[in-house]
């Protein structure tokens, strides 16, 4: 707990409403998504720039520590307050501040709930690629901060190709200004580029300027139906060497199918091996062509079905379908550790064979989907972990699988960071010359270490 003279202090400097420290407040924001748990001190609910300054030179003079949080749906134990940290709530700084329909741009706090920035601009005539399956809760300074990915990266990118510039508060309480509203800016370090990603650990995003996009003309969607995993793999890496350019390009398995079926009912096929879901879009006449050059694709690739969204709810279906794959797979168990691997795209079906594998000899339920077309892919571990002799498995056949990815010259995490689960594991894919770069990144940032302790350097 804090000293009550610090607690008194965050009163004084805040609103008495916005400095939370009853049981039951404090063991809500005590997890992330990933399910790791550490009780904080109490949570504040800053409203704007000057209250997060506060706050931050606070804790720099007693030496307390802070961790930022924004909707707490981060997959690698990021949000969660280790050392009885104190929680920064971004969740009442959800403005849009504007949208810029000359220079395409808009500028949000860190707490808008992506699809509220999406719907947004799409009233406008404009688009916000970056799309992760949980665009419905989660905050652009979590997507900002985890350097978030989605639905839309093989044609799009990720949340860091669209942050022209950002506001954020150091962790001794200073305000620093990242990068320029224009496009081209290469004045000094690349500032927003290191701060994408960094997992709360350099500073507090309060405000950030995003990149926009006329929104694309016209969509089609497909779902291909497959007897393998394997097939579908191969099939993902026939359609990317034909010089297709989806904008979503996803894979799920027989046993995610299943999952989805018995959550939502859609009508996902239960005996299919596995999906691939496409989307393509653009100006009319090329979303036709690229579907065209898709279908002519089929009898190369071994599909058993092809079944092509024709309205808007079938469009709709196929999406929710993919977007419910985590939360269907966590019905099944009382335990879900979602994996993150990502392997160059040409490797991802000896990705799957792996995974395959590593299930098979440890004797566990892994069910298996992602962002093929980016190589990405979620092996998601159902278990229990209060039963000692499968954990022990689950834990081996996790190590295996970091291997098996760094082997095929892929990344620990493609999307969801290191975070807490994955600290231990960062010296897999990096030597330590490397760590002690961003050691000091972190050092010359945080002198005192006092900003989201814990996180993704091995302790
Ligand atoms: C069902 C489901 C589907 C998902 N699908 C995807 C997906 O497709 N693609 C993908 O990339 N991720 C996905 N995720 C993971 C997660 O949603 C993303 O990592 C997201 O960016 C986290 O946003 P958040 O607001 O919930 O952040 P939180 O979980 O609250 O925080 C994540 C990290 O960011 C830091 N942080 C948060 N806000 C700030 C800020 N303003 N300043 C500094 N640091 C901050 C936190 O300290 C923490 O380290 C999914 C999660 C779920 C539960």
């Amino acid at each position: 707990m804090l000293a009550p003279r610090i607690l008194k202090k965050l009163e004084e400097m805040l609103d008495k409403e916005k400095v939370v420290s009853d049981w039951e407040t404090r063991l809500t924001y005590a997890y992330d998504a990933q399910v790791e748990e550490s009780i904080p001190s109490a949570v504040v609910f800053p409203q704007n720039e000057e209250e997060i300054a506060n706050v931050m030179r606070l804790a720099y003079e007693e030496e307390f520590y802070i961790v930022p949080r924004g909707a707490g749906t981060g997959l690698s134990g990021g949000s969660v307050p280790l050392k009885n940290a104190l929680v920064l709530s971004l969740e009442k700084m959800n403005q849009i501040v504007e949208i810029n329909e000359e220079d395409l741009y808009a500028v949000v706090q860190a707490g808008v709930i992506t699809l509220e920035l999406q719907n947004a601009v799409e009233k406008k005539g404009l688009f916000y690629p970056p799309d992760p399956a949980s665009a419905k809760v989660s905050t652009l300074g979590g997507n900002i901060a985890e350097n978030a990915g989605g639905l839309r990266g093989f044609k799009y990118g990720v949340t860091r190709d669209y942050v022209l510039s950002m506001k954020a508060i150091s962790p001794s309480g200073e305000f620093l200004m990242l990068g320029a509203k224009t496009i081209k800016s290469v004045s000094g370090y690349d500032l927003p580029s290191l701060f994408c990603g960094s997992e709360g650990t350099l500073g507090i995003v309060c405000e950030a300027t995003l990149k926009l996009l006329p929104l694309p003309e016209a969509w089609s969607a497909m779902l291909l139906i497959f007897p393998t995993l394997d097939k579908a793999s191969e099939a993902v890496s026939l359609i990317i060497a034909e010089g297709i350019v989806p904008s979503s390009l996803e894979i799920m398995d027989n046993f995610t199918i299943n999952a989805v079926e018995d959550y939502k009912r859609l009508g996902l096929p239960r005996d299919a091996g596995a999906i691939v879901l496409i989307e393509v879009d653009g100006y009319r006449e090329s979303v036709e062509r690229e579907m065209g050059k898709i279908e002519a694709l089929l009898p190369k690739m071994g599909a058993k079905e092809v079944r092509r969204a024709r309205e808007q709810s079938e469009r709709e279906n196929i999406w929710e379908g993919r977007r419910s794959a985590l939360a269907a797979l966590a019905r099944i168990s009382p335990t879900t550790l979602l994996e993150d691997v990502t392997v160059p795209r040409s490797r991802l079906s000896k990705m799957v064979r792996e995974i395959e594998k590593i299930a098979r000899k440890h004797n566990l339920l892994i069910g298996t989907f992602g962002h093929a077309g980016d190589g990405n892919l979620h092996p998601t571990f159902l278990t229990d972990w209060r039963n000692e002799e499968e954990r022990e498995r689950v834990k081996v056949a996790i190590e295996e699988l970091f291997s098996a990815a760094v082997e095929l010259g892929g990344t620990l995490s493609g999307e969801h960071g290191i975070g807490l689960v994955k600290a231990p594991f960062l010296p897999r894919e990096f030597n330590q010359a490397t760590i002690e770069v961003m050691k000091a990144i972190k050092r010359a940032l945080d002198p005192k270490g006092l900003l989201n302790p814990g996180k993704i350097f091995p302790s």
